[in-house]
């Protein structure tokens, strides 16, 4: 047994860090050109700075979708070029990271909020392939966050990378438990890893709600290793289990509701349920940062959540998870999903 460990080189982090950039990046970028994948908004808030930054005038493309036609759209500006920078919340990073995987270039992060842990995983996350979840690309050989660009960030996207933290609690309990039902490789560095990141958000939650400055510092800092425990276990595992399914199938039944962090923190309330550990903890934890604790202030129904919790281990029947355990009926999970608040 053998697995690959793909890790991020350097992190840059602090308050006016995204002025460094074209230093952070010059490895790569040599004299070649530099092509930014970027959210609309995003360039706005911060097209200046970086193209300073990088002195030159790096090619700017607009992602306003995170589907494979953005992924092409980047790949074909990125002909030729040094590198390729993901710029942006999500999406933009997701498009970057694969279109650089494809290309074989080295692919920079510039989170410009912290709504979930593909800043740093090797992992994207795209609309319109064959299955509804993240594919394997490479982790960003640099990541690059400037603290203040992420502070002023809205609250809900900060909040939602919470969500994102606290999943990890009920990802390392799925992963023990296929260990032990299936023999699957289970890595306790990674896991544990994983568990202290979400363990920031669970014993801090009041203090890390106010997302001042140290705050968010470690919040993306947590985010940032999470990515890294999924680098050093080769595989999603340690930050994505039935809290995710769950999401991922939300994903599909109301496609416009909601975050994927918010979903997530959601799914993990009913999962840390079903797994017999303190979800009322995880519960307060996501109220206390403000995050969503009820299906319908995403604007998702009930029908939509029960739905969900029934069919969601379906999507990937290769990860064995608390959901292929439980086998849930309409009625089971309409009671995970009324018991824990949800609906
Ligand atoms: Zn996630």
């Amino acid at each position: 047994m053998y697995h690959l460990m793909e890790l991020p080189t350097k992190v840059l982090i602090g308050d006016g860090v995204i002025s460094k950039l074209g230093d952070f990046v010059k490895d790569s970028s040599g004299d070649k050109k530099v092509v930014i994948s970027a959210g609309s908004n995003v360039a706005a808030r911060v097209k200046d700075t970086v193209d300073a930054a990088l002195g030159g005038s790096p090619v700017w493309v607009e992602v306003a979708v995170a589907d494979m036609a953005n992924v092409r759209k980047v790949m074909s500006a990125a002909e030729g070029s040094g590198c390729i920078i993901g710029v942006g919340g999500g999406k933009s990073v997701d498009v970057g990271k694969l279109a650089a995987f494809r290309l074989h270039l080295p692919f920079y992060s510039v989170p410009t909020s912290a709504s979930h842990d593909g800043i740093s995983s090797p992992f994207a996350s795209l609309k319109g392939l064959d299955r509804p979840y993240s594919v394997m690309a490479k982790p960003p050989v640099g990541i690059l966050a400037d603290i203040g660009v992420i502070a002023s960030a809205p609250r809900r996207l900060l909040a939602a990378g919470c969500g994102d933290l606290v999943s990890k609690l009920t990802a390392v309990k799925d992963w023990q438990l296929a260990h032990r039902v299936t023999g699957e490789y289970y890595g306790s560095y990674s896991a544990s890893l994983a568990l202290m990141s979400a363990n920031v958000v669970i014993e801090r939650s009041r203090t890390l709600g106010k997302f001042e400055m140290d705050g968010v510092r470690d919040l993306v800092e947590a985010l940032i290793s999470t990515g890294v425990a999924a680098g050093i276990a080769g595989s999603s595992r340690p930050c994505s289990g039935s809290e995710h399914l769950f999401s991922h199938y939300l994903d599909m039944v109301a496609p416009e509701a909601g975050l994927h962090g918010e979903k997530c923190g959601m799914g993990t309330i009913m999962m840390a349920k079903l797994h017999g550990i303190g979800w009322k903890r995880v519960r307060s934890a996501l109220k206390n940062v403000g995050a969503p604790v009820e299906a319908a202030q995403i604007g998702i129904d009930d029908s939509k959540v029960i739905q969900s919790l029934v069919k969601a281990s379906s999507i990937r029947p290769d990860r064995y998870t608390i959901l292929s355990r439980k086998k849930l009926d309409r009625k089971a999970a309409a009671s995970l999903a009324k018991s824990t608040g949800v609906i």
